[in-house]
């Protein structure tokens, strides 16, 4: 298949869009971890597999921060600075193949960081020493308001589901399958959301 382009993607071409990037911008440094952004995708999604959770899940962690590359979707803009809104840049990216659970556990995903820091005092102790840098920049623990709302997320378990296996994949040495392998789930998932028989 030629390589997809952002303008012509469809269900049937959107898997191959994403691995092109895990392909060809995976190998990029996520930023103050000891692993690539491929790496960490891959790491979470392998655990969830380990661990026996639902494909949406393996495949809401295999996706969680594609939108670090912004510039592949033509949102990028030289006012950007690093990390900002990567979660809603990912999800306005999958929305339209992907089922809400997927979206919310990408777009809350450092949401449920700082929910996580404010309900879970243990939780704090897990994160590594960048993730505690952004949650200061990510505006710290959440309040009380924004714990309440938050908690009216319908998704909220899958959110915080994910956000575990985000923390758990920064592992330096850790054999993952490659994209191809959760290719055939990720299709699963479009396909059912998508109405493709
Ligand atoms: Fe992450």
């Amino acid at each position: 298949m030629s390589k997809p382009d952002f303008n012509t993607l469809s269900p049937s071409n959107i898997v191959a869009f994403l691995e092109d990037i895990f392909e060809r911008r995976g190998g990029e440094e996520y930023l103050g971890e000891p692993v690539t952004m491929a790496e960490h995708m891959l790491q979470g999604a392998t655990i969830a597999e380990q661990n026996g959770q639902r494909e949406i899940i393996i495949v809401s962690a295999l996706l969680h921060d594609v939108g670090h590359f912004t510039s592949e979707f033509g949102m990028f803009s030289m006012d950007d600075t690093e990390d900002k809104y990567h979660e809603d840049a990912g999800a306005e990216v999958l929305q339209d193949y992907f089922p809400t659970i997927v979206t919310d556990c990408v777009r809350y995903h450092v949401a449920a960081k700082r929910y996580l820091c404010a309900t879970r005092p243990s939780y704090f102790d897990r994160l590594s020493d960048a993730s505690i840098h952004s949650l200061n920049l990510q505006g710290g623990p959440m309040n009380d308001a924004e714990i309440q709302a938050f908690e009216q997320n319908p998704n909220l378990e899958d959110i915080i589901a994910v956000r575990f296996l985000d923390e758990a994949g920064k592992h330096a040495n850790m054999k993952t399958p490659p994209f191809a392998h959760f290719a055939p789930m990720v299709q699963r998932i479009v396909d059912q959301h998508c109405g493709v028989a």
